[in-house]
């Protein structure tokens, strides 16, 4: 729940109303239609989502528009049962021959798939698979380091490829330091309650969550004071997330999706600039805006 600006002074409550009014100014079932996550809505059978799910995210690199036909080629080759395809490694191979998307390659996302079903299968979902990790563990990043490497082993992703990048792009390794900003998002589909767009799948707090960040969310916490941080790596995620943490500690993550689409409709110069800052929704908190800032 929200602190709801009650108990917080000055930078912060100012942070959280424009961050509230973003949030409430989203127009959800429009950007949804626009968002990757919009094809897991499509399914109705927990093994298809979370295997949906993990095809959307992974292939969720480069221009929206591009990336989505890209998914959309690749769940049509599919088919409506993912799940049943994915048992069959022939029958997957077979219908992604072919299937390209920029470093990956039919067989990088074959064999993710391929791991992501031995994975499930042996644990019962991919979000226990991860949950029994966290357990396990304590710490998310190395649970998400642990059930990354079983996909990538059950799938035998990476081998024989010669070392192409494709092959472990498709699945990162989150203990290497860059954001994993395509795991952490599928995390927030699958994690956090199901209010429309994300799924309220998999057991994981939302508490303990973080936050995915590209290239434009990395500009706007910049630009917000939630990271000073000039990469858009695992710290600069992690940072960005405490920040929000003062705003809602039990949901951190919830002004992700607004803030992200608000990356992808509002073109951000990081300067003050009247024309392209004009109806940019966090104006009010932006560093380049502030009294004083030039
Ligand atoms: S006000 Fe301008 S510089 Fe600041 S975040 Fe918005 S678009 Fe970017």
């Amino acid at each position: 729940m929200s602190r709801g600006g009650s108990s917080l002074r000055g930078a912060d409550a100012a942070l959280l109303r424009a961050l509230e009014e973003v949030r409430a100014r989203c127009d959800v079932e429009a950007r949804k239609a626009a968002d990757p996550v919009h094809f897991v809505h499509r399914y109705a059978e927990r093994d298809d989502q979370e295997l949906v799910a993990m095809i959307a995210s992974a292939l969720a690199f480069g221009n929206v528009k591009a990336l989505c036909a890209k998914i959309e080629e690749a769940l049509s080759r599919l088919g409506p049962r993912v799940a049943e395809v994915a048992d069959d490694p022939a029958a997957v191979r077979a219908r992604l021959a072919g299937f390209r998307h920029r470093v990956y390659r039919d067989e990088d996302l074959a064999r993710l798939l391929i791991g992501a079903r031995r994975v499930q299968r042996a644990h019962g979902s991919l979000g226990k698979a991860l949950t029994d990790k966290l357990d396990a563990l304590g710490d998310l990043r190395e649970a998400l380091g642990a059930w990354v490497a079983e996909i990538r082993e059950k799938g035998e992703l990476g081998a024989g490829a010669g070392g192409r990048r494709g092959a472990t792009h498709i699945l990162p390794d989150p203990g290497k330091g860059s954001a994993v900003k395509r795991i952490l998002l599928l995390l927030r589909w699958m994690a956090r309650p199901a209010d429309g767009v994300d799924l309220g799948l998999w057991d994981v707090p939302t508490s303990r969550l973080i936050i995915p960040v590209d290239t434009h969310i990395h500009k706007l916490s910049r630009n917000l004071g939630l990271t000073a941080r000039t990469s858009a790596d695992f710290r600069a995620a992690e940072e960005i997330t405490a920040a929000l943490a003062r705003l809602d500690p039990e949901d951190p993550v919830k002004y992700d999706f607004s803030l992200c689409h608000l990356g992808m409709l509002q073109t951000c110069p990081s300067k003050r600039d009247p024309v392209a800052c004009e109806g940019c929704g966090v104006k009010p908190v932006c560093r380049h805006w502030r009294r004083g800032a030039r």
